[in-house]
């Protein structure tokens, strides 16, 4: 039997995990074993379900990611898989709005905005969200035509350069930054868009223009809403899901279906070494050991690196050059009768330009159904982000009157609401920055572990940090490593594979 070591249980530890089980159970001798360093497991992903204080009922509250996006199928492959399929959440499209700060005050996010595009005439025109200078900058993108790419070049640019290049800095300010940087929580004058968002890169040079392109993808939306309805009895199509219990629901039910008498929490991998040309020990923070034929670093990249180093030079070096950087969410529930504002929001977005402590909040007792009893309000705010390190030196309960004072302030929050309980969480250099270097580093560590047999890295700092991009980056270290023992793992069998 074969054992393959898996270094950190979040998203990529466990996908690669289950995947070994799921190879198991086809027939393959091989098993593994998990270490992880934190005493649960889930890494970035982690819920808390937080009785009523004040009453019946309890809040389900996401520290971590609070959704995954729909459109992307390894999400709904695992939860078809483990049997959770049925407790995918959609958001409260009824309830749907999105509020960005500008110049001090709320304003509505236009529909039709996809990304940073307007796609419709009336709400672009009339929104109070940019100047008229701004607006017609916008619409400028319309003329300009696309970047003349030399052939064999490699088309990548930052967002900033390409935002400010197409429709203008306020686009940029105003809606790009906080919209498409903040899903990275992401510098935009450092953010490589081959990294990060390709598929803006492409629409330039198919459409000529990012406008045009926006606004085909939507009539190809509508279309398909048009021709594949939603059945009777079906759940709504929206653009984010989450599970009826908490993102922590996905990497429970992972761990539950790989085998969690095979993880081990509360202990971490302090080095590896290769025994022998195809033979790998690891040694433990309790100062043992375990042997195995292959192992998996499902971990950070900073805390790959000093394991990677001893084995590939420019693999660790690489790893030590991605940026990451820190950011924290804060959690605070209120009575709806006290907190003195319209609740009827997914949230707000406070860009860059505003200078604010909060870079964004959700409203996530609205856009989850379910994440409060009736008569509650669960809001969460986000801190931190690569151009607020600093903040993240405040103590919890500083933290905690920081965004609450933002909540009152930006908000409208009722100076006399009382918060039913706050909860922080802090993501201590959790977040990788894919900057333009990012993809030569990334093909670097790749093409250079291919050499070495039985090593795969995965995880959110190499092709996505997205929760699907994470499980699919352990399932492909899996395939890496059973390939190179001639094992070739089917498809995932599920019955339909066009989820949405
Ligand atoms: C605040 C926040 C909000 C986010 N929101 C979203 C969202 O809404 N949607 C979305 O798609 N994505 C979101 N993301 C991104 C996503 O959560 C992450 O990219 C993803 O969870 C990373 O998974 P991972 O397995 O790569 O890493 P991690 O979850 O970081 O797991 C790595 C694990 O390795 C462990 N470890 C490290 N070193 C060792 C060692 N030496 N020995 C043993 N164990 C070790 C760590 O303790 C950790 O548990 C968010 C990220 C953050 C920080």
């Amino acid at each position: 039997m074969k054992r393959i070591i898996i270094i950190g249980g979040g998203l990529a530890g466990l996908g690669a995990a289950y995947k070994i089980t799921r190879a198991t159970s086809e027939g393959h001798d091989i098993e593994f074993i998990l270490f992880e360093k934190d005493r649960r497991l889930g890494g970035k992903i982690f819920t808390e379900i937080v009785p009523d204080p004040s009453g019946e009922g309890r809040f389900i509250v996401d520290g971590g990611p609070d959704c995954f996006l729909t459109e992307k199928p390894a999400c709904h492959r695992i939860a078809k898989l483990t049997g959770i399929f049925d407790d995918e959440l959609p958001t409260d499209d009824s309830r749907r709005r999105t509020w960005i700060l500008s110049r001090g005050k709320l304003h509505q996010l236009p529909d039709g905005v996809m990304m940073f595009s307007p796609t419709k005439f009336i709400p672009f025109v009339t929104t109070g969200l940019f100047s008229w200078p701004g607006k017609i900058r916008m619409a400028i993108d319309l003329f300009i035509p696309p970047k003349k790419i030399a052939p064999g070049e490699f088309n990548d640019e930052t967002l900033e350069s390409f935002v400010v290049r197409r429709m203008g800095r306020e686009c940029l300010d105003r809606l790009a930054e906080p919209l498409v940087g903040g899903v990275h929580a992401s510098d935009p004058r450092q953010m490589s868009l081959a990294a990060t968002f390709p598929r803006l890169l492409e629409m330039e040079q198919k459409y000529g223009s990012l406008m045009k392109g926006f606004i085909s993808t939507r009539r190809k939306v509508e279309e398909m809403r048009r021709k594949y309805p939603v059945k009777p009895g079906e759940k709504p199509r929206t653009f984010f899901t989450s599970f009826v219990n908490g993102m922590q629901q996905l990497t429970d039910s992972m761990a539950g279906a790989a085998g969690r008498e095979r993880m081990r929490t509360g202990l971490s991998v302090s080095s590896l070494q290769r025994t022998s040309e195809d033979g790998w020990r690891a040694s433990l923070s309790d100062g043992s050991f375990i042997n195995g034929d292959a192992v998996i670093v499902a971990t950070e990249s900073w805390t790959a690196e000093p394991l990677v180093r001893p084995h590939d030079e420019a693999i660790a070096d690489a790893l030590a050059t991605i940026p990451t950087s820190s950011s924290a969410t804060v959690s605070i529930a209120f009575n709806e009768s006290e907190v003195g504002f319209d609740i009827n929001a997914f949230g707000v977005l406070c860009p860059l330009v505003e200078g604010r402590a909060l870079m964004a909040a959700t409203y996530s007792s609205t856009k989850w159904p379910g994440r409060a009893p009736e008569g509650k309000v669960l809001l969460r705010g986000f801190v931190g982000g690569p151009h607020n390190q600093e903040i993240l030196k405040r103590s919890d309960e500083e933290l905690v009157q920081t965004v609450l004072a933002e909540f009152r302030d930006i908000l409208g929050l009722n100076p006399n609401a009382k918060p039913l309980f706050s909860r922080i969480f802090r993501w201590h250099l959790g977040m990788p920055q894919y900057t333009l270097e990012h993809l030569d580093r990334v093909a670097l560590i790749e093409n250079r572990s291919a050499q070495i047999p039985g090593l795969a890295l995965a995880g959110g700092c190499y092709r996505g940090v997205g929760v699907p991009n994470c499980i699919e980056s352990g399932e492909r270290a899996v395939s890496k490593v059973l390939g190179e023992w001639g094992i070739d793992l089917a498809e995932d069998h599920v019955e339909e594979k066009r989820y949405y």
